[in-house]
């Protein structure tokens, strides 16, 4: 795995899940418990629950559950290592790892990203003050951005000459390797470094932690492309960034939406505006990379391209990305032709009122096209209804594509029917698309399966809940040999073997790990007082293992039956006059009695026990 497994735990001990999840949730304390709204799964009533003593979660909802670094991971889309990593850095705790390459690695990829912060303060010094950097500062503020928001977002000036910034960093020791590799110079055909960037108003780009990554040069004359982007380099994989993520962040997962735009300027509008849950692609067009990003932070995608990009921009994958990601798409309701950096400069309120009228994305496009039509005579109005019919066709949702089909008939006077049956035309004409099983792939994320669930025995439940959150309660009592449920009795095995819960979870695989930390997050409110609690979970959780027991002797003829019965009766008459004390003894006696019995015939008595229920 390669970080010690003593430093991982040492991690796991020295963070605070509730303060972690508090970064990305709301948490309301309910009991001994925190609850929130799921950051996994969309929903409106809080079914995540976190156990702050044990340092673990549990959605009831979509079943999301773990501890701190399965959080981090969940959230931040990190492998292990890397959170790990992360929640070290959090705690000041140094790292041994067990494979000498992956701190090197690690290392190599914080001096790149060093040097990327280093040129960040050299552009954004240059800009702000040197007299070359004019050009930059007369045009920042041709789109209505001050010193302030330079300042705010570290923009930058790179200068024209030919190696200003390569030198600067090499005197600041960074070597010429660390240059090159971090995409901030190259080597020409004369064997000098060369500044990648010259002339250009520089946007840095940061990745999702806050690192920076590189950059996002825009050319202010005619020279080269007008925007240049950072090569692709360890730090810097334009796919897996997106420009202005490392601040909007935490509004994107408060607001459940992200802002998506075209352009580094776009971002900084919308942020001015009162919207910071903005962000851009950097120099590529949406990809599935992008959303393996996004989904966990918010489930709304608003589409603030200028209106004729915005169309093709996510045309043919827009549905597809709703499937497998559960987002939606909508698109911001930006007049043709102008981008949010301008319909800001005029008026911030406009473009606060472009994204309130967002409208879905088919019906953006079904809009666009009746807008384009000529509706005032039947013949155009019923091209229009086969246009728009080829358009709804491509929604996955017969549902869906009925709401559109009314709301056509109803605005081009064609009969429903008709148009319902343009629709199903125009569906069987669709060229072959994966089918939205196909598409509905699992994420590369490795879970560990979970089996499907079975009711399990609620006495047997309450019993374990109690082992987790109590365990004095059940320790001198409670056996494997009383549980049924080969789950819940795996669960227990592992509470009795680990030393402390996390050792529990991780001895444990699948079902069982999951049952623990669901239960983990649940109450065990006390109902009673302590003795009358403990008679009455002992009593609980024996009589129907020893009914079990029972029908599995009286079955095999096995005369000991005799032993069981007066027992059993004892307890159900103890219990129904209230008589706890009694109730226990008696129950006490016979778990002595089955676990005696199963233990002697292990492992045989053991299949048989779990086995007698399913019969
Ligand atoms: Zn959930």
């Amino acid at each position: 795995m390669g970080i010690l497994d003593d430093d991982v735990a040492r991690v796991r001990e020295a963070t605070d899940l509730v303060a972690l999840a508090s970064e990305h949730l709301a948490l309301k304390r309910v009991g001994r418990r925190y609850t929130g709204l799921c950051p996994f799964h969309a929903e409106k009533s809080p079914s995540f629950s976190i156990n702050p003593e044990m340092s673990v979660y549990y959605c009831f909802g979509c079943q999301a559950r773990g501890d701190a670094i399965t959080f981090i991971r969940q959230v931040e889309h990190l492998d292990f290592v890397e959170a790990v990593e992360r929640l070290a850095a959090r705690a000041g705790i140094t790292l041994h790892y067990d494979d000498e390459n992956i701190p090197k690695d690690r290392q190599r990829k914080t001096r790149l990203s060093e040097a990327v912060g280093a040129a960040i303060d050299i552009y954004h010094r240059l800009l702000l003050e040197s007299p070359d950097g004019g050009l930059a500062r007369r045009y920042l503020r041709s789109r209505g951005f001050d010193g302030d928001v330079a300042r705010q977002f570290k923009l930058g000036w790179a200068p024209d000459g030919f190696d200003v910034v390569s030198r600067e960093l090499q005197q600041r020791k960074f070597s010429r390797t660390d240059l090159v590799d971090a995409g901030l110079s190259f080597v020409n055909r004369a064997n000098k470094l060369q500044d990648q960037f010259r002339s250009r108003l520089m946007f840095p780009i940061y990745d999702g932690r806050g690192d920076p990554a590189g950059f996002g040069g825009r050319s202010l004359d005619d020279r080269g492309p007008k925007y240049k982007n950072s090569p692709e380099t360890p730090i810097y994989q334009k796919s897996r960034l997106l420009y202005g993520l490392n601040w909007a962040k935490g509004e994107i997962v408060a607001r459940g939406e992200v802002i998506i735009c075209e352009g580094y300027t776009d971002v900084i509008a919308f942020v001015l505006a009162g919207a910071p849950n903005a962000v851009a692609t950097c120099g590529t067009a949406l990809a599935d990379d992008h959303f393996q990003i996004l989904k966990n932070l918010a489930r709304k995608i608003t589409l603030a391209y200028d209106a004729d990009s915005a169309g093709q921009a996510a045309a043919e994958r827009a549905y597809q990305w709703e499937q497998r990601f559960e987002v939606q798409f909508q698109v911001a309701d930006l007049p043709a032709g102008r981008d949010p950096a301008d319909v800001w400069k005029d008026d911030p309120e406009a473009l606060l009122l472009a994204l309130k009228q967002a409208e879905p994305f088919l019906q953006f496009r079904l809009e666009r096209r009746l807008a384009a039509a000529d509706l005032s005579s039947m013949e155009g109005r019923a091209r229009a209804g086969e246009e728009a019919a080829a358009i709804v066709a491509q929604h996955p949702s017969d549902l869906v594509r009925d709401q559109y089909v009314m709301m056509l008939a109803d605005r081009l006077q064609i009969d429903a029917d008709h148009m319902r049956a343009a629709v199903t035309r125009a569906t069987q004409r669709r060229p072959d698309e994966p089918k939205p099983q196909s598409v509905r792939t699992r994420t590369e994320e490795s879970e560990p399966v979970v089996l499907p669930e079975r009711p399990v025995d609620p006495r047997e439940l309450d019993a374990l809940r109690w082992a987790i959150h109590q365990p004095e309660l059940v320790a001198n009592w409670l056996d494997h040999a009383l549980f049924a449920d080969p789950i819940a009795r795996a669960a227990f095995d592992a509470l009795v073997e680990a030393t402390t819960f996390h050792d529990a979870l991780a001895m444990s695989d699948g079902a069982a790990r999951s049952l623990l930390e669901r239960l983990a997050v649940e109450d065990a409110t006390p109902d009673a007082e302590p003795e009358t609690l403990e008679a009455r979970l002992v009593v609980n959780t024996v009589e129907p293992a020893a009914r079990r027991m029972m029908q599995a002797l009286q079955r095999s003829g096995d005369e000991r039956t005799t032993d069981v019965a007066p027992l059993l009766d004892a307890v159900a008459s103890c219990r129904a006059n209230g008589d706890w004390p009694g109730a226990r003894t008696a129950a006490l006696e016979l778990v002595a009695w089955i676990t005696d019995r199963e233990h002697d015939e292990e492992p045989r008595g053991a299949v048989a026990l779990a086995d007698s229920e399913s019969r």
